[in-house]
């Protein structure tokens, strides 16, 4: 229990390599972990940073993806991508501040980037670092609401977290229709992080190439689509570039490393994985 350990917050060992004292944690040695019987691994609770729970909820994660973590982001089909896509974010959490870019999750729908992300925000929260969630497409609702004489907000205001969050997820890139205002406002946005040095998580839908296997003039002729099938399909054969602009995916890939997730919809398939 962690209260066993309140009364003694830090043992001195040590350092055989410095021959100096350091001061760890009695719980976990220091490795913020601890096992549990029965439960597994736990965030050990005695050297969690105080201010966790408040950081949880200034970190405005909704409540749909509340319970995600790493723990529980599996690989049930056992691809590998999943298993990769993981690793990767929980050595960034690791390797924190010392991380240079941020993170570009890309994958189809369903794959777990938004679960990923939140993982990957709640473990910096344990490290004390202060995080926003934010998805794009409301982001740009609340910007466009803020024109409104009506409204009480100004735009700076709406904007003013998303420019100081100190690790910044913006879920759902190129999500919105792109016309001129919505690729201006995202570069805008983005640009400023860029300029102030600051990580942003992003997610996609959008892979640089588009995902099919053929190319859709190939197809077109011998079957006449509804204009709402054509709207989709044209939807889903764009790319990064044709959502975000040539400017801003290049700014994107300056500013992150790219984790590319080959999974199936983990939806459709929830019954399985039960
Ligand atoms: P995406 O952002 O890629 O569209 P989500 O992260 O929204 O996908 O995932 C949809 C739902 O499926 C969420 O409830 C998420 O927790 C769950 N999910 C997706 N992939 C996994 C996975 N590999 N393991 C556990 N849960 C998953």
């Amino acid at each position: 229990m962690p209260s066993d350990h309140s009364s003694n917050k830090v043992v001195r060992i040590l350092d055989s390599r410095t021959d100096t004292a350091a001061e760890v944690c009695p719980a976990c040695f220091g490795t913020r972990v601890r096992l549990v019987e029965g439960k597994g691994a736990k965030i050990c609770e005695v050297c969690r940073p105080k201010n966790v729970n408040r950081l949880l909820d200034a970190a405005r994660i909704p409540a749909r993806y509340a319970d995600c973590t790493f723990e529980n982001y599996h690989d049930p089909a056992g691809t590998g991508s999943i298993y990769w896509a993981r690793m990767k974010a929980k050595t960034w959490v690791n390797d924190y501040p010392a991380v240079g870019k941020g993170l570009l999750l890309i994958g189809q729908v369903g794959v777990g980037k938004t679960h990923l992300a939140v993982a990957t925000l709640k473990g910096l929260i344990e490290k004390g670092v202060p995080c926003l969630f934010c998805e794009f497409g409301s982001l740009l609702k609340q910007i466009q609401d803020s024109y409104n004489p009506v409204s009480k907000t100004s735009e700076l205001r709406v904007l003013a977290p998303v420019y100081q969050a100190e690790v910044l997820v913006l879920d759902e890139l190129g999500a919105s229709i792109p016309t001129d205002w919505v690729r201006d406002t995202m570069y805008q946005i983005i640009n400023k992080r860029y300029n102030d040095k600051k990580l942003t998580i992003f997610t996609s839908n959008y892979f640089d190439e588009p995902r099919v296997d053929k190319h859709p003039e190939e197809e077109m002729p011998r079957r006449t689509f509804s204009r709402k099938a054509s709207a989709e399909r044209i939807r889903d054969l764009t790319t990064l570039e044709d959502r975000i602009g040539t400017r801003l995916r290049s700014r994107l890939y300056e500013m992150c490393n790219v984790v590319e997730i080959e999974a199936e919809d983990y939806r459709k398939n929830q019954d399985k994985h039960r």
